[in-house]
């Protein structure tokens, strides 16, 4: 499931290639993956409009339009969207795709459909009406340690709530948990101002780390969880094997002799 990194790396894929390009027409093909919007208010608000750039807030993406407004992109578990050239190429799985002026097409692919494409007025304005947290990149360690410390749920559950920080899910919080030492059952409210900062401080380590490799897990550097994780697998400290447990539903791993409760 694409996760900050992976939007990221969609993100400034399509930025690169498709900024500056006007959009021609929208053909919806399955209009399953809207979400508050039809898919003739889609090619309306779209038609003639030229995408100014792509960004990313969590694992939410935008595409930024023009004369105001963007087009909401969150790619679910499968979803993808992709540059294509070379114009008409239908896979079975595409289902919005924006016809360039040129003959080149941006193309929402997405295999399982839990992804969601919508329009909204600007990029902050859906962030307020998701209610999402700060970017997990961009939130400060204060405001890190305030908002994970109000909350007297398990620091894992706590992670992946977007509401509190948007971005990280259910492998990262892992990987920054690992990293951290801490058992993913603690109180995050009961968590220390240093235990909390380290959190912080590992979930920039661990998203760019992953963004720097692509996301390609056996290219991430020595130590890290991710490339090994999997029930019995051996620690790469060395000190014993990753066990399984369910957090809020949440199937989690960690290392009993370095993330003791
Ligand atoms: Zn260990």
């Amino acid at each position: 499931m694409p996760e900050l990194p992976e939007v990221e790396i969609v993100r400034a894929s399509i930025d690169r290639a498709c900024s500056g390009r006007t959009i021609r027409s929208v053909e919806v093909v399955d209009g399953g993956v809207l979400e508050g919007c039809t898919a003739k208010e889609l090619a309306s608000f779209c038609r003639g409009r030229k995408i100014i750039g792509a960004r990313r807030h969590g694992k939410q993406m935008f595409i930024e339009l023009d004369r105001g407004g963007c087009v909401t992109v969150h790619l679910g578990m499968t979803g993808d969207l992709i540059y294509n050239a070379k114009g008409k190429r239908p896979d079975k799985h595409d289902r919005v795709l924006f016809d360039f002026k040129e003959g080149s097409q941006m193309v929402y692919r997405d295999m399982r459909k839990f992804g969601a494409i919508g329009l909204a007025a600007s990029v902050d304005d859906f962030i307020m009406m998701k209610r999402l947290g700060p970017d997990a990149l961009e939130v400060g360690r204060q405001e890190f340690i305030a908002r994970i410390g109000k909350h007297d749920r398990a620091i894992k559950t706590i992670l992946l709530d977007q509401k509190v920080i948007a971005g990280i899910g259910n492998l990262y919080a892992d990987e920054v948990l690992f990293q951290s030492r801490i058992h993913p059952m603690r109180s995050a409210k009961g968590l220390s101002a240093k235990e909390a900062g380290a959190i912080q401080r590992n979930t920039r380590k661990v998203l760019l780390a992953s963004v720097r490799v692509s996301s390609d897990f056996d290219r991430l550097p020595k130590g890290f969880m991710l490339p090994v994780r999997g029930l019995s697998a051996s620690c790469p400290r060395g000190n014993g094997r990753f066990v399984s447990i369910k957090v809020n539903g949440r199937t989690t791993f960690f290392c009993p002799s370095c993330q003791k409760e």
